[in-house]
């Protein structure tokens, strides 16, 4: 062959990375002992073992200690044992440690590269340059966060002993993800890797002895899902972390409900890939090769749905196919090598389903002429043409090398096909127009956009979705959150409102015309589908009112109205703070007669009843002043791009106020939400529900767009159940009693709606915290947009 025909073909000889070090390493290692508990190597209490394999070779790499139970209950005494003197130490201290752990890491680069290729099959060229240097600037970075701790997260604290629970496709990076800010902020670790690639975290576990990590604050438990379940469950932690399958994370969010342990969940994505015709199509291609071919597809965020403009559709396909034919399949020990084996025959087997599946629905798959290995777990990219919104290749996550093609002719159709899905994990937006690209990325319901780009990952910038993507961020300040607890202070435990038993007389009596409040739904005031009322007692049992009964369909409405009120969402915060000012504005006015309704009907001495209404203005006028402050950053990641995180609604929020200050606690939950965008459904006091139905006219007179801010009275259990189950509502608020809080949390799986209760507890909402940033951090989902600049 003469070089021009060399040249024009392309071709590589074969450039094998050296892997004796690896070898030398994996035969000098006694698996037999590969639990890391307490600072000390020990094998599976059970005697229990699971074989890794080589994807490549499909032989044998180590036999490796599989936990059970019983070494889970180790490993959570160990952390436990500690977690006081870790988490007392300076930041100082724990900046070290964490940087020593990144430099150690740096001196075994290369090892840890080598290794996460023959454990999990991708290619070299991934492993040394991306997984592996930015796990390390994650303890780099984090290092950082240690010693900033009581700067920039004044008055939090650790959040305790961190059950981490991680999936095979990143091993080495999602460890770093996880240890890195709970270490930062003096968490103590159980982290339970795959089952498939445990062995960069038992590498790293031998890096934490060297690096001076305390014994017991990292403890490494390779094992299946059971020892998964065992984390998740001991009552020893109080947090978990999961990155995962969706399935799995619900599993979780069930089992973790009514527990008061704090959960992240990173969970699937089916995430688009947009090519506007006004894109640089070339880039766009190569893009293309990063979103749904980097790591063979086995990707969370992988651009696995490609919308393309259709006046350039037949062009880029072109372009991709031509691409793809270039694209290298082979040994990910090869330097060459653009893709490499799946991870396991079970992963292998799933996505050829899925491609089987998908072309009977319609799809029509294309595979470049390619040779494969004759060992491994390979399969050729494929791309799917003609492929219909319900075809399962563009609703289910393949998790393979697999691309689903739509087209689409307007922006708003783009945006609607890319939202067309239950995940919201990322997308690309590609176009040579910034005013478009920065039109799309805010109406697209994902955690993460990338403007002409793709799979961009920093330490500093936080990476996490929307909708049953899961729920928290990692990396960057939100990441540290979820590793912080900052309490509200918490009152007495609640009980469930029981009716209080009524009296003879009749507060009412004598009043003349009757009048009976409704509920408040898009704006109106309307009678309660069922047509019942609730009696409202006062604290001496006396008949005050009636109010409408709300049922499943009252909230139904309520949430349809929510969902309708899209100009507050899209109103700019300068305008809902007038909204919002004025309402104050209005309550204060009538600040007398809501004080009398609080006496009446709970007991209160007025001047405790003046305080409660005057703390509700003044909390109003707050968050009113927040709505155009609690902003969002900008990122300088190092990479030529800035990353905007932006703080946006979460969307629908379902608020249940406590019988306990029922008009501060319900101004306390409901304005903060207002405030960031959100519209509400709330489920005001059972036992006084008069002090939100005052409200109403308040409302009416008060500028609040129809739809923005609704309320349904009834029975705080009933109505609760209801907006858990119900898809459309995002997030859900509730102060309750124990019982409805952990029902609310486990029936809340069908979206994986965000879901924040007092844990059975009553709320001190007088104290500043509750009216502070608590709240604002809840109402936002911060979504992250990187934008590349120069050439
Ligand atoms: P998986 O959910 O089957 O397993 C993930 C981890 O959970 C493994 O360690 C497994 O042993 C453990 N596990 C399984 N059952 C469990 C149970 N009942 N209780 C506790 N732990 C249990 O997922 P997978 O197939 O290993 O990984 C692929 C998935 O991970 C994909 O859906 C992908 O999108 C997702 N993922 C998400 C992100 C993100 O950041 N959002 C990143 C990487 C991967």
């Amino acid at each position: 062959m003469t070089i021009l025909e060399k040249f024009a073909a392309m071709d590589y000889e074969p450039a094998p990375e050296a892997r004796n070090e690896a070898d030398a390493w994996i035969a000098g290692r006694d698996f037999g002992a590969s639990l890391y508990i307490g600072g000390a190597w020990r094998g599976a209490a059970g005697g229990r073992t699971f074989d890794v394999l080589d994807p490549a070779t499909t032989k044998r790499v180590a036999q490796v200690s599989d936990a059970g139970g019983a070494d889970i209950d180790a490993a959570v005494s160990a952390a436990t044992k500690a977690l006081p003197k870790w988490s007392a130490q300076s930041g100082f201290e724990r900046a070290k440690v964490l940087y020593a752990i990144g430099r150690a890491m740096q001196r075994h680069q290369r090892l840890f590269a080598v290794l996460e290729s023959i454990d999990n099959g991708k290619p070299i060229r991934e492993s040394r340059d991306i997984d592996v240097p930015l796990a390390i600037r994650h303890f780099i970075h984090h290092a950082g966060w240690a010693q900033a701790l009581d700067r920039e997260f004044p008055g939090q604290k650790a959040a305790g002993v961190v059950g981490q629970i991680i999936p095979w496709n990143f091993p080495l990076l999602m460890l770093a993800w996880k240890i890195a800010p709970a270490l930062a902020t003096g968490c103590t670790v159980v982290l339970k890797p795959a089952e498939f690639t445990p062995l960069t975290a038992i590498l790293f576990a031998e890096i934490c002895d060297s690096a001076g990590v305390p014994k017991g604050v990292v403890n490494i438990v390779p094992g299946g899902p059971e020892a998964g379940a065992a984390l998740v469950n001991h009552a020893g932690v109080q947090k978990i972390a999961f990155t995962g399958s969706s399935e799995v994370g619900k599993i979780i969010r069930k089992a973790t409900a009514g527990s008061g342990k704090k959960l992240s969940l990173e969970l699937g994505g089916k995430s688009a890939f947009m090519v506007f015709e006004d894109a640089d199509l070339d880039s766009a291609v190569e893009g293309l090769v990063d979103g749904i071919w980097f790591n063979q597809g086995q990707v969370c965020c992988a651009g696995s749905r490609l919308l393309v403009q259709e006046g350039i559709a037949d062009a880029f396909i072109a372009k991709v196919k031509a691409r793809m034919g270039k694209l290298r399949v082979g040994s990910p020990l090869d330097k060459n090598t653009d893709i490499g084996p799946l991870v396991d025959k079970t992963q292998l087997d799933r996505v050829r389903g899925l491609v089987a599946e998908g072309a009977s629905q319609g799809a029509e798959c294309w595979q470049p002429d390619c040779a494969l290995p004759t060992t491994g777990y390979y399969h050729l990219p494929t791309l799917a043409t003609g492929v219909a919104p319900a075809n399962v290749l563009a609703q289910e996550e393949v998790f393979g090398p697999v691309l689903a093609t739509m087209t689409f002719r307007t922006t708003e159709e783009a945006v609607e096909l890319a939202n067309n899905t239950r995940y919201g994990l990322a997308a690309s937006v590609w176009s040579e127009s910034v005013n478009l690209a920065l039109h799309v990325a805010p109406q697209l319901k994902a955690g993460v956009v990338w403007i002409n780009g793709t799979n961009m990952f920093d330490a500093a910038c936080g990476f996490g979705g929307y909708r049953e993507s899961g729920f928290g961020r990692e990396g960057g300040r939100e990441g540290m959150l979820e590793y912080l607890s900052s309490e509200l202070p918490l009152g007495a435990p609640l009980k469930p409102t029981a009716p209080a038993a009524a009296s003879s007389e009749s507060l009412t009596a004598g009043i003349g015309i009757d009048r009976t409040a409704k509920l408040f739904i898009g704006g109106k005031q309307v009678r309660p589908d069922g047509n019942y009322s609730l009696a409202v007692l006062d604290r001496k049992g006396r008949h005050a009112g009636e109010v409408g009964l709300g049922s499943r369909k009252d909230i139904r409405d309520a949430v349809t109205a929510a969902r309708g009120a899209k100009s507050w969402a899209e109103a700019t915060g300068f305008n809902r703070s007038q909204v919002l000012y004025f309402l104050a504005e209005n309550l204060s006015g009538r600040a007398d007669e809501f004080a009398a309704r609080l006496t009446g009907l709970t007991g209160v001495a007025a001047k405790a009843a003046r305080a409660e209404v005057d703390l509700s203005v003044e909390r109003l006028f707050f968050f009113a002043g927040m709505a155009d402050k609690f902003e969002g950053r900008v990122h300088a990641p190092p990479a030529r791009a800035v990353t905007l995180a932006l703080h946006e609604p979460v969307g629908v929020i379902g608020v249940v106020a406590p019988d306990e200050a029922p008009l501060l606690g319900l101004i306390s939950l409901a304005a903060p939400a207002l405030a960031m965008g959100n519209a509400v459904v709330a489920v005001p006091s059972q036992r006084y529900p008069l002090l939100a139905t005052d409200l109403y006219q308040v409302l009416e007179y008060s500028d609040v767009p129809s739809g923005a801010f609704n309320i349904v009275t009834g029975k705080t259990a009933e109505l609760a159940a209801v907006l858990s189950k119900h898809d459309d509502v995002d997030g859900l608020w509730i102060v309750a009693d124990a019982e409805t809080c952990g029902k609310a949390e486990a029936e809340s799986i069908g979206n994986l709606k965000r879901v924040w209760t007092s844990n059975g507890r009553a709320i001190d909402w007088t104290s500043p915290a509750a009216g502070g940033d608590y709240f604002l951090r809840r109402a936002i989902e911060v979504k992250n947009v990187w934008v590349p600049y120069g050439d």
